[in-house]
């Protein structure tokens, strides 16, 4: 079975998900041009739990986790099926995953989902971001996913880089200096594989680009089943709205 590339989307506004702009346009032709998966495994930045959770239903719902957006965004529905073997394997290679059988998929799963597969036809699970764990404990849980790659599995972070929703600017079509600073030190750390480094980001920059871990902690996933021989490809590689960065990433050869 071929090996799947591993996926950091950067999601931002959830109007991404159905909106026609240059994120949502790149999101669809990385999904067409993607070796084809058994099943997804979601990680988002949406789903925050004490403890680990993995989702177990045959059907899992929808979840319009926003408001104050377009009727059409509210009634958007991403009808994948679930998938309760990659559950059980999840919980094989993470045995402290609990299944979760009623959990849908919030919009930093299926915004990105929608664009990359919109016949919404592949199966997707979803695991949660155990708020208890350290961005360290975080990395060395994902890596214990890497197997699922030689699986048919496509593993995709969604979240953000750089995401301040207190420092959003609206009249700055690019990224404030600070999170264009910080998006680029997160690049090189990446670029030069320093695993160190990105679990332990603390400076001004820092503060203001990752107020708060969930939206940056759905990188670590990815980059957690990274293999030597990997290559790095960036897309959506952009600072917007003041305080978000939308880059992402296709990690495979
Ligand atoms: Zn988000």
């Amino acid at each position: 079975m071929q090996k799947m590339p591993a996926v950091f989307a950067g999601h931002g506004s959830p109007m991404n998900a159905i909106e026609e702009n240059e994120f949502h346009i790149v999101l669809r032709q990385t999904g067409q041009r993607l070796p084809r998966p058994e099943a997804i495994l979601c990680v988002s930045a949406h789903w925050e739990t004490d403890g680990v959770r993995v989702t177990a239903g045959a059907q899992p719902p929808t979840i319009h986790d926003f408001s104050g957006f377009p009727p059409a965004l509210h009634q958007t529905r991403y009808p994948a099926p679930g998938q309760p073997a990659l559950a059980h394997r999840v919980a094989q290679l993470l045995p402290e995953a609990r299944p979760h059988e009623s959990r849908g998929f919030d919009h930093g799963c299926w915004g990105v989902l929608l664009p990359m597969y919109p016949e919404a036809n592949i199966p997707v699970v979803q695991l949660s971001l155990d708020r208890r764990r350290s961005a360290k404990q975080h990395y060395d849980l994902a890596a214990a996913l890497a197997p699922l790659r030689d699986e048919g599995i496509l593993i995709i972070g969604s979240g953000n880089i750089v995401h301040n929703l207190a420092r959003l600017d609206f009249s700055s079509p690019h990224g404030s200096p600070w999170a264009v600073r910080f998006n680029d030190e997160v690049k090189q750390h990446i670029e030069a594989a320093n695993q160190a480094a990105l679990t332990n980001l603390d400076s001004t920059d820092a503060r203001l680009a990752v107020p708060t871990p969930e939206h940056f902690l759905p990188l670590l996933y990815t980059l957690a089943v990274r293999h030597a021989e990997d290559q790095l490809e960036w897309f959506n590689d952009a600072t917007t709205m003041g305080s978000i960065s939308m880059t992402s990433l296709i990690l495979g050869n």
